[in-house]
């Protein structure tokens, strides 16, 4: 017993022990996205349709034509045959170009729209304001994963160029980001759901599957998004999800995280008597 204190009354400097609570809420693995998370991707998609959309309107009357939601309908359709990223992309061009002309396109305005996937397939690859400083704050207190989706090559190449795979422990890059996607790399990081902490632009791709698991997610909005990411089904959890502006806050974030855990359940053991 604290010295001056009388016996019998309740003593004012009961303790916690905080050593359970690291353990129930440790934050184990962060994980971030890539495609406009980390490194600008989106804008080189927009500008790549921009110009099919130019090809395309030498041909039909675009004002009568939902052109782009003609083409997201053939990319999604062959989703399950070409996967994500600039090659589906260009193959579901050319396919909507044949279709929507009524196969009257040319073999010239075909190359033309092929150009435009290698245009996107070599963009170079450049870093979101501030994501450098971010992610190696981070990882100087958490291990990180990168979870990217898209074609192997293609995100292979963004990856080296992006100069930061070394802060990453692992590097998965995933044909589809859905919570059995996620519950996989987890196990292969040896890590639960609840000590995980997903960080994206995507609310379909990054943050929905993740709270779906029990985990954690960050969602940094891009100011551009692909339509078939902007389509997300669920339900939102504050307790287990943030929005921020930057990943300038992502280190903030984790700690406000990290202190509400270590005070969500205190295991008192001692009450001074
Ligand atoms: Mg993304």
């Amino acid at each position: 017993m604290a010295a001056g204190l009388s016996r019998g009354r309740p003593c004012p400097c009961e303790w916690i022990v905080y050593e359970r609570l690291l353990v129930t809420d440790a934050i184990k693995l962060v994980g971030f996205d890539g495609d406009d998370t980390l490194w600008h991707s989106e804008a080189y998609y927009q500008a790549a349709y921009a110009d099919f959309e130019a090809i395309v309107g030498e041909y039909v009357d675009l004002r009568e034509l939902a052109l782009r939601q003609r083409l997201l309908t053939v990319e999604r359709a062959n989703l399950a045959l070409f996967g994500y990223g600039a090659k589906g992309m260009a193959l579901s061009m050319v396919e909507a170009a044949i279709r929507v002309t009524e196969e009257r396109i040319s073999a010239h305005d075909l190359h033309r729209i092929v150009e435009l996937g290698k245009q996107v397939l070599r963009h170079p690859v450049e870093l979101l304001e501030g994501v450098r400083e971010a992610v190696e704050a981070v990882a100087a207190d958490y291990p990180l994963v990168l979870v990217t989706k898209g074609d192997l090559f293609h995100q292979e190449r963004k990856v080296l160029l992006s100069g930061l795979s070394e802060v990453f422990e692992r590097i998965e890059i995933v044909s589809e980001k859905d919570p059995e996607t996620y519950a996989a790399v987890l196990a292969r990081s040896g890590v639960k759901a609840e000590e995980f902490v997903m960080i994206g632009n995507s609310l379909r791709s990054d943050v929905a599957p993740v709270l779906a698991l029990g985990g954690r997610a960050i969602h940094i909005p891009y100011p551009l998004l692909w339509l078939h990411e902007a389509e997300a089904d669920f339900e939102p959890e504050p307790e287990r999800m943030a929005e921020l502006a930057a990943a300038a806050e992502v280190p903030d974030q984790l700690r406000v995280w990290r202190q509400r855990g270590l005070f969500r359940h205190p295991a008192r053991v001692g009450s001074g008597g």
